[in-house]
């Protein structure tokens, strides 16, 4: 029996709130300016393909002047005020994200692509949260367990990917200025728009000019910041290619790093889990933001005996996802960010196809113009299959199944990534078992995708290095005070 799909009147968010200018400058040292030696580059909107804005891209001259006034603010201004006074300007922040959350959401979904139910509840936020936790932390540096007298790093660089541009941001700022360094970001060349509108709120919150520099760029821009002698650490998100290139740029360098890279996570359910629940948090696992989640839950492991009523049902639940218009309040899956990503995602696909996994894909209308990919889930899956062992970044699941823990476990864990996992089942004791077992930063336990800036977050072998959010990842931008008699 196919379930009823009730047609939905549109319900599209104003993009009056939205005010994008037609190009932007680079912000440094407090003030937008332009390129000294870059050029520009243009921004889309990947629902439509529209030109957003013309934005700056920076070279290696602008590179170093956000480099040396981030250095000034670091040791004028920002390295010498005290914890509570920091933590004033980051609340200021948190209230400005909340006051202009309706203007962030509408233009993370305009650059994105991804829905604007999910930008509106998620993503603006959560940015929010990050920035009231770690102002919270800004005065009790000496009860963050590494001395009483834990210091900055200094300068901070910081590179973001495009998935959660705000969210990444907030993920990386917040911890930084807490702990009293200074940063230059960069955001993702395919979704700056957010990040500059940041910029603006550094201004409206009156932040020493130099605390916060945003330099805007694709790769290069990106490689003249880590490795810019006048950075002290370097914090990465994205891909594990770029990692791996980083680490060896700055290897035999005093740099810290934090890299934050991909995953193939295992959804594990067995055959005493509630079944319905499981479904929604396979999708929310999986399809949650078009499947563009590091995290994501993309290999569904699930015992043998409940694979086929498992299956049916998430069929089933996909038939009633609304693909479309991020701007419309009814849509469940957005864009894809770029026609580079979609290439990607359609390449391992036929791979999957060819390798001889059978592919369905929910039944829906693709929009004209624009990056889309319908929901799809692959069966039948090896293990050596590629789309069961790389990360795709997309909305496509792989399903695999199992007989015993052992066994699940087993496949979990056979994977050169280690960022999360989750645990479907009625039985706490096996929850704790898998959890102890299972070589993942987060482990998530009859839900999936959920974030909190005070849980650390982070992986394990080629997922990268370092946590962030909580405790842990505050410490990432301190350097501990060994000296004796002192620690919590
Ligand atoms: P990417 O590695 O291509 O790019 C990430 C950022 O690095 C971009 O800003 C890019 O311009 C910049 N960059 C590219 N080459 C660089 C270089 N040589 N030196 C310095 N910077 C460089 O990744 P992406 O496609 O933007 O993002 C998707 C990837 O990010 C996925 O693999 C995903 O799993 C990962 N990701 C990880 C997390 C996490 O917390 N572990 C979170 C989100 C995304």
């Amino acid at each position: 029996m196919s379930t009823p799909v009730f047609d939905y009147a549109p319900a599209p968010e104003s993009r009056a709130v939205v005010d994008i200018a037609p190009s932007y400058g680079l912000f440094i040292d407090g003030s937008m300016r332009e390129p000294l030696d870059g050029t520009s580059f243009t921004t889309l909107s990947p629902s439509t393909e529209e030109v957003l804005s013309e934005v700056a891209e920076a070279g290696p001259a602008d590179v170093d002047a956000a480099v040396r006034a981030a250095r000034a603010a670091y040791t004028d201004t920002w390295s010498a005020m005290p914890g509570r006074e920091r933590g004033k300007y980051l609340f200021r922040l948190a209230r400005l994200i909340q006051e202009r959350a309706r203007e962030l959401a509408v233009l993370e979904t305009l650059d994105n692509g991804k829905p604007i139910r999910e930008t509106r509840d998620v993503d603006v936020p959560l940015a929010a949260a990050h920035f009231f936790y770690h102002a919270g932390w800004a005065d009790r540096l000496a009860f963050a367990g590494l001395g009483a007298h834990p210091r900055p790093y200094g300068v901070a660089a910081q590179v973001i990917p495009w998935n959660f541009p705000l969210l990444m941001l907030a993920w990386k700022i917040a911890p930084a200025l807490a702990a009293g360094n200074t940063v230059v970001l960069k955001p993702a060349e395919t979704t700056p728009l957010t990040a500059l509108a940041f910029a603006d709120l550094c201004r409206q919150a009156d932040l020493p000019p130099g605390v916060v520099n945003i330099v805007t760029g694709a790769g290069r821009t990106g490689r003249l910041l880590v490795e810019h002698p006048g950075v002290d650490k370097v914090a990465f998100t994205g891909s594990t290619e770029v990692g791996r290139q980083i680490a060896r740029a700055i290897a035999g360098t005093p740099k810290k790093a934090t890299l934050e890279l991909g995953g193939k996570a295992a959804n594990i359910v067995f055959d005493d889990a509630p079944i319905d629940q499981a479904i929604e948090g396979i999708v929310r696992g999986v399809f949650f933001n078009q499947g563009h989640v590091c995290c994501a839950g993309t290999r569904l492991l699930v015992q043998e005996s409940v694979a086929d009523e498992v299956v049916a049902a998430l069929k089933r639940r996909l038939g009633t996802l609304r693909l479309g218009d991020p701007m419309d309040k009814n849509t469940d899956i957005g864009a894809i960010n770029s026609a580079t990503q979609l290439d990607r995602i359609e390449t391992m696909s036929q791979i999957g196809e060819d390798e001889g996994a059978t592919r369905w894909s929910a039944a829906c209308t693709l929009p004209e113009r624009g990056f889309w990919f319908p929901p799809t889930v692959f069966t039948n899956v090896a293990q050596t299959h590629r789309i069961a062992r790389e990360e795709i970044f997309g909305p496509v699941l792989s399903v695999l199944t199992f007989r015993t823990p052992d066994e699940a476990l087993a496949k979990a864990n056979n994977t050169p990534f280690g960022l999360s996992a989750g645990v479907w089942t009625e039985k706490g004791s096996r929850i704790l078992w898998m959890a102890q077992r299972l070589r993942a930063g987060v482990v998530w336990a009859n839900t999936f995708n959920h974030f909190d800036p005070a849980s650390p977050f982070g992986g394990y072998k080629e997922s990268g290095y370092g946590r962030e959010g909580g405790r842990h990842g505050l410490a990432a931008y301190l350097v501990p005070d060994e000296s004796p008699g002192v620690g919590v």
